[in-house]
């Protein structure tokens, strides 16, 4: 999921953006206040950033100018004027495009996402990445159905896989013997929920350092199992 980071003053516009994106499957970060946006944009991992040009601590113009420095991720402009577009474009700080307000939401998420389609084709990281869950000391590689305990890889059988990685992708939720049994064996299979125990002692025995005080795959007596983080 491509993160996006939108620093703006205006927090009105900045929950527009931000509500639009999400709505197309983007997550979304904002800083309202220009210095502090250019440190986390500095510091974390973006995809695009949305910046607004007039901003308290650090400006547009600056965020602009000092990001480019470091990082080669999608900048947008946003500005109140058109008149600093043209100021902007002159400076040449290394913006991607410019939006004067007020923009149409939907138009925003277009660019947004043709920024996004150009920066992947050019830094051509060709083959999608693989979708790996790590907690800890486990780690569960999705795509390639491998899983690593402690650095180590370790054997699952595919039912002890799709139990363990649906339990580690919905962490800190109890889900009920009832529940695990029909998200992962279809109605025709033959069994019942005792089934689901026999997966979790099984699964255990293969990640928990000490199966009598887990680390991973709670007990939660007379409900059910929970992955905790
Ligand atoms: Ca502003």
């Amino acid at each position: 999921m491509s993160r996006i980071l939108i620093i703006e003053d205006e927090i009105s516009i900045a929950e527009l953006e931000k509500d639009y994106l999400e709505l197309s499957g983007f997550e979304v970060a904002i800083e309202e206040d220009g210095s502090r946006g250019l440190e986390k944009a500095l510091s974390e991992d973006f995809d695009l950033l949305i910046v607004d040009l007039m901003l308290p601590g650090t400006d547009g113009f600056e965020i602009c100018r000092r990001f480019r420095e470091a990082k080669n991720t999608p900048i947008i402009i946003i500005s109140a004027k058109k008149d600093d577009i043209d100021k902007i474009r002159g400076l040449g700080l290394g913006a991607d495009d410019y939006m004067t307000k007020p923009f149409s939401p939907s138009e925003m998420v277009a660019r947004v996402k043709a920024h996004l389609a150009r920066y992947e084709r050019l830094i051509g990281s060709g083959t999608p990445e693989n979708e790996v869950i790590e907690i800890r000391g486990l780690k569960i590689d999705k795509t390639a159905r491998r899983v690593w305990v402690n650095g180590e890889e370790t054997a699952f059988t595919t039912k002890e896989f799709d139990l363990l990685t649906f339990l580690a992708q919905n962490p800190n939720h109890v889900y009920t013997k009832e529940e695990l049994f029909r998200e992962i064996w279809d109605m025709e299979s033959v069994g019942d929920i005792a089934t689901v125990t026999v997966h979790i002692k099984k699964i255990r025995e293969k990640i928990e350092f000490n199966t009598a005080k887990p680390q991973y795959i709670e007990t939660i007596w007379g409900v059910g199992y929970r992955f905790k983080v």
